[in-house]
């Protein structure tokens, strides 16, 4: 079976694999599997990977726009963090769930995993 594009599954939340199955069950909780093709979701983790990214794309947005609205329109100080802490709430939250699904699709389709070394063996491998 060949795999669904990552980007358009991601923002769909749908299973990488197939494209049809729902990747969450909850908010930010993946499925532990796809109910459509019933690939296995639990060997993949993209920690704190999708939140990162999150705070750069929504700094790269924000940051800009309290500059605007303190040198360019003049807004008193409160007003420019109520509307920057607003904005950075709500982007945050909206785009959490596409970048972790994104994270997850792009993390399935090259099959990554956690880094380990192969030039030291463990102690019980010795012969
Ligand atoms: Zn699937």
């Amino acid at each position: 079976m060949s795999s669904a594009n990552p980007f358009v599954a991601a923002l769909r939340g749908r299973c990488p694999r197939c494209g049809e199955g729902q990747l969450f069950t909850g908010y930010l909780r993946l499925a532990p599997y796809c109910p459509v093709c019933h690939e296995d979701f639990r060997h993949a983790d993209s920690g704190d990977g999708p939140a990162v990214f999150v705070m750069f794309a929504v700094g790269a947005v924000v940051v800009p726009i309290a500059f605007i609205l303190e040198f360019a329109a003049h807004w008193p100080p409160w007003a420019i963090v109520g509307v920057v802490a607003v904005m950075t709430v709500a982007l945050s939250l909206a785009l959490l769930q596409p970048f972790k699904a994104m994270l997850f699709a792009l993390q399935w389709k090259h099959a990554a995993g956690e880094a380990q070394r192969v030039d030291q063996g463990r102690p019980d491998d010795e012969a």
